[in-house]
């Protein structure tokens, strides 16, 4: 500057006033911090970006703070005359209180926006849960289980993978009903719904058609697998009574492995099958593929 000597002037708002000043002052300065002329203004800006930095560490901000105006005042007390550093002097201790009080309302509106964000995302969660159940039973309800098996079958069309479907259906239920009244029919559903979900993989599906009938989807399963599969679930139901002296509960399984039809018709040949079962007895399994059973 002038004198082509190096010189490192401190502070943006005021560097031309800060400039003037060490032309008029001190000639023989190579090097010089100009502290006071920018006012307190970058000492704040340093400060209210490490606050933000330590947002949320109270203490260490405060020490943050008070170290800095600490260094501040000594560094202003050795380079300018006390009457020029006293006002930035003065004015250190509350642009710190205010950057930290900046920094803890910005910090607590982020808080309070990321629980919103939270709370709004557990709400949907849930109301996607709900949405997506069957109240009784809480299995899925029939809508997104004929989601879900659109889905697959669109999925083992293209991969080739074998996709079964379940239909299930509680053996004389109705006297089950007439015997120890709907509410405890309604108990034996559940307790039959809790039980075919313990007996398929999560990656399968089970749904409630309705009345005392549910559906099953088994992922990647054919005919054999999925026949030990409704057979296992035949013998755990056979577990449960509807009251002490009632003889076991049963049930009548019909199955179909997908073969490229349409939704309804894959399981139309599912109900078929189950319909068969009943036919024959109930408390069995029965499957129907390319119109032989
Ligand atoms: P089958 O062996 O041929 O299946 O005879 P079933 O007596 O089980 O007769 P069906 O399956 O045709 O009838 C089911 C009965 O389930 C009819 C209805 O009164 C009863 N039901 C339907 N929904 C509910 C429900 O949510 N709770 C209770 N407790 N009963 C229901
Ligand atoms: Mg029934």
């Amino acid at each position: 500057i002038g004198q082509q000597k190096p010189c490192l002037v401190y502070g943006f708002p005021a560097s031309q006033a800060a400039l003037a000043r060490l032309d008029e002052n001190d000639k023989r300065v190579a090097c010089r911090f100009e502290l006071y002329g920018a006012g307190i203004t970058p000492f704040a800006i340093i400060l209210m970006l490490i606050c933000f930095l330590l947002h949320g560490q109270f203490a260490l901000m405060m020490w943050v703070v008070c170290l800095s105006w600490l260094f501040s005042v000594i560094a202003l007390a050795l380079l300018v005359p006390l009457e020029q550093a006293a006002p930035s002097i003065a004015i250190g201790p509350t642009s710190g209180l205010a950057c930290i009080v900046i920094a803890h309302i910005t910090e607590r509106m982020r808080i309070e926006q990321f629980e919103i964000v939270a709370k709004l995302n557990n709400t949907n969660r849930q109301l996607q849960l709900l949405s997506s159940q069957e109240h009784l039973t809480q299995l899925l309800n029939r809508r997104v289980f004929d989601e879900a098996l659109e889905r697959e079958m669109a999925r083992s069309e293209r991969f080739g993978h074998p996709l079964s479907l379940l239909l299930i259906d509680i053996d004389n239920f109705k006297s089950i009903n007439d015997t120890y009244g709907h509410l405890h029919g309604d108990d034996i559903i559940k307790k039959v719904a809790m039980c075919l979900r313990q007996h398929v993989r999560d990656v399968d599906f089970v749904g409630r058609m309705g009345g005392d009938e549910f559906i099953v989807m088994l992922i990647e399963t054919d005919k054999n697998f999925a026949i030990q599969v409704a057979d296992r679930m035949r013998r755990e139901v056979s577990g449960i009574h509807a009251s002490e002296d009632a003889g076991p509960l049963s049930i009548s399984v019909g199955h179909a492995q997908f073969e490229g039809e349409s939704l309804g018709a894959f399981i139309e040949r599912a109900d078929k099958a189950l319909y068969q079962a009943k036919k024959a007895g109930k408390n069995r399994v029965r499957s129907i593929s390319s119109g032989v059973s």
